[in-house]
């Protein structure tokens, strides 16, 4: 079996299946079980280095050492809100960068994780999409975002008490995951074999790829599937995300009626609202005739405005008209609470803050 999955010169471990570990060790030299005890440092236990994989034989760490890493990212920045919510920027061995959220509830803690440097989809209201695309993540750079952030958990606990575990996972970071579809599987299967997170806590959010949808619904029903709509027409969903017209709205209802047929679970649709573009009642009408019995739910975001994007925030009224629209058309709506409003809450602003910073811009 062929390792991949390489940090400079070196392989990284974050990444590799339990079967891909136990073929390492016998590589090795050592018995396959090192394999399944690798596995518990690196997804279970979250370490840095292969020095702290203690149970592990010191000769058999030397060997590990030499040609392999843990290959976690780097912390490059990190913003912590009053609310609890931290957002890291973190490096990969490339020096590109990615951010990645981390959210406590009161009954669950959730993490927000990237697909992508950057985003290929350029949305016009978003950071990430204004800050251009790079490159695919590896299933290692995504899976180690989720562990990168169980360790920074683990960093404000009070010594003695157990460390809080994340609980559910959301693709909702930069990037479009279902343009990285065999990364974002196999992180998927990491996630959940090897670091314990149901399917069923983990969404999939997509701009609307209609094929990968299709893909996504035979491949992982148990997953949650959301959708950022942003529009109920094709006109005002151009506006906002030209480069995706070749999916119109009907096909994409058609891609969900499929996926809730195939699976009975409900759909997410994410709305974002943007001052006098999309928020006002007609559209909201328009979307309540449109997912008119659908299982779904529609979660309104209203929006945090971008410097150089030429959109605003929605006034509070007019969210509030927005959802009243929805709710008395008996569609289950909620409105995202704002976290981390003290720091650049809106997906994309850290790296961009870092790269105009880097370029002097
Ligand atoms: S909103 Fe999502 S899909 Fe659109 S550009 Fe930003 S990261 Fe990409």
């Amino acid at each position: 079996m062929q390792i991949v999955a390489e940090t400079g010169r070196k392989r990284a471990l974050a990444g590799m299946t339990l079967a891909e570990l136990r073929a390492l060790a016998r590589e090795l030299r050592e018995a396959e079980y090192r394999g399944g005890q690798i596995a518990d440092w690196v997804y279970r236990r979250c370490v840095n280095s292969i020095e702290e994989m203690t149970n592990l034989p010191s000769a058999f760490r030397e060997r590990l050492a030499e040609e392999c890493t843990v290959g976690l990212p780097e912390v490059a920045a990190t913003q912590r809100s009053k609310d609890g919510t931290i957002k890291l920027l973190l490096r990969m061995a490339d020096g590109n960068t990615v951010e990645s959220v981390y959210l406590p509830y009161e009954d669950r803690i959730s993490c927000c994780i990237s697909s992508q440097v950057g985003c290929p989809v350029r949305c016009a209201f978003c950071a990430t999409g204004l800050s251009g695309y790079a490159r695919n993540l590896t299933p290692g750079e995504v899976v180690g975002q989720v562990l990168r952030m169980q360790q920074t958990a683990r960093t404000g606990t009070p010594a003695g008490e157990e460390s809080p575990r994340i609980s559910h996972v959301v693709f909702m970071g930069m990037g479009e995951p279902l343009f990285n579809y065999d990364t974002t599987m196999k992180s998927l299967g990491l996630l959940n074999r090897e670091v314990g997170l149901a399917m069923r806590r983990m969404t999939v959010s997509t701009v609307g790829f209609v094929p990968g949808i299709r893909r996504l619904t035979v491949d992982q029903p148990q997953i949650t599937l959301a959708i950022s709509l942003h529009a109920p027409n094709d006109v005002l969903r151009k506006r906002l995300i030209p480069t995706m017209h070749q999916w119109g709205v009907a096909e994409i209802m058609d891609a969900c009626r499929e996926y809730v047929a195939a699976t009975n679970r409900r759909v997410t649709f994410e709305y974002c609202l943007l001052d006098g573009v999309n928020d006002g009642t007609a559209e909201a009408e328009e979307l309540a005739a449109l997912l008119q019995g659908l299982l779904c739910h529609v979660n309104l975001i209203p929006y945090n405005a971008v410097g150089g994007t030429g959109f605003r925030a929605p006034s509070a009224q007019r969210v509030k008209d927005f959802y009243g629209v929805l709710s008395q058309a008996g569609l289950r709506v909620t409105q995202r609470v704002q976290r981390g409003a003290d720091v650049d809450a809106a997906c994309g602003q850290l790296r961009r803050a870092e790269q105009t910073a880097a370029t002097g811009g």
